[in-house]
C-alpha cells in the first residue's frame, strides 16, 4: 500500500490528473468530495459553520449557500482560515477512517489523496510521497476563466488567496508539468509517474515483510 498526496492550485489540473490516476488503478480520496459530505445539512461541520455565519448564509433548504461562502473566504484571509480551521479536522479524519477501510481489501492499492490544502494543513506529512500538478500562472488563470466562467479580475483574486504553485514546489517528491496538452500529461504519468509508483509501493511492502520477518 502507498499513500500518495496529489496537490496543486486552483484549476492546476488535480482532477484531470487523479481520473486518470484511477484509470490505471489507484483508488481516489477526494478532500473536496469529503468536504461537501462533512458539511452536509446536520453534519457536525455544518453546525459549527452555523454558529460561525449565522443563518444568512445558508439556504431556505438548510444547506450552506457556498456561492455566498465563497465569495467571503476568498476575499477574507481570516474567513478563510477559520472555515479551513473548522472543515479539515473532519475531512482529514474521514478520509483516514476510509482510506484504513478500504486497505482492508486492498493491501496493495496505490492510494491518491487528491487535497488542495495538502501541504498548508501539513497533510503532505501524513503521505508517503507528494506529487504536485503544475503549471505556469498565466496558463492556470486561463484555465480557470474558461472552466468557471470568471471575469480576469475574479480569477486572479482567487489565486492570489493561495499558497503559489512555485512556494508548493520545494514540497514535491514528483512534479506533474500540466501545461501541455492533455495527451502529453497522460504520456507522463504512463510512462514516468505510475510506473514509479508502482515501484515504490513494491519497496514499502519488501521493507514492512522484512522488518516483520
Ligand atoms: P480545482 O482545484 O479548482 O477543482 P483542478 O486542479 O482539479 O481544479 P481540473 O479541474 O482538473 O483542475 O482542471 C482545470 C481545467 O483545466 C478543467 O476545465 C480541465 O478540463 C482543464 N485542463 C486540465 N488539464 C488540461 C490540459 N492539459 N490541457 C487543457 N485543459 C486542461
Amino acid at each position: 500500500m502507498l499513500d500518495v498526496g496529489l496537490t496543486g492550485g486552483i484549476a492546476s489540473g488535480k482532477t484531470t490528473v487523479s481520473e486518470r490516476f484511477q484509470e490505471l488503478g489507484a483508488i481516489i480520496l477526494n478532500a473536496d468530495r469529503v468536504a461537501k459530505e462533512v458539511v452536509a445539512r446536520g453534519k457536525p461541520a455544518w453546525k459549527q459553520l452555523q454558529e460561525w455565519l449565522g443563518p444568512h448564509f445558508f439556504l431556505p433548504d438548510g444547506s450552506l449557500d457556498r456561492k455566498k461562502l465563497a465569495r467571503l473566504v476568498f476575499t477574507d484571509e481570516k474567513a478563510r482560515k477559520k472555515l479551513n480551521s473548522i472543515v479539515h479536522p473532519h475531512v482529514t479524519e474521514q478520509m483516514f477512517a476510509r482510506r484504513d477501510c478500504l486497505k482492508k481489501e486492498h493491501p496493495r492499492a496505490i492510494f491518491i489523496w487528491d487535497v488542495p490544502l495538502l501541504i498548508e494543513t501539513g497533510m503532505h506529512e501524513a503521505v508517503d510521497i507528494v506529487i504536485l500538478v503544475a503549471v505556469p500562472k498565466e496558463i492556470q488563470i486561463k484555465r480557470l476563466i474558461d472552466r468557471d466562467r470568471l471575469s480576469l479580475e475574479e480569477a486572479c483574486q482567487r489565486l492570489n488567496s493561495q499558497m503559489s504553485l512555485e512556494e508548493k514546489k520545494p514540497y514535491a517528491d514528483l512534479i506533474i508539468d500540466n501545461s501541455g496538452s492533455l495527451a502529453r500529461t497522460y504520456w507522463q504519468l504512463e510512462k514516468i509517474i505510475w510506473p514509479r509508483l508502482l515501484q515504490l509501493e513494491e519497496d514499502k511492502h519488501k521493507s514492512q515483510r522484512e522488518t516483520i520477518q
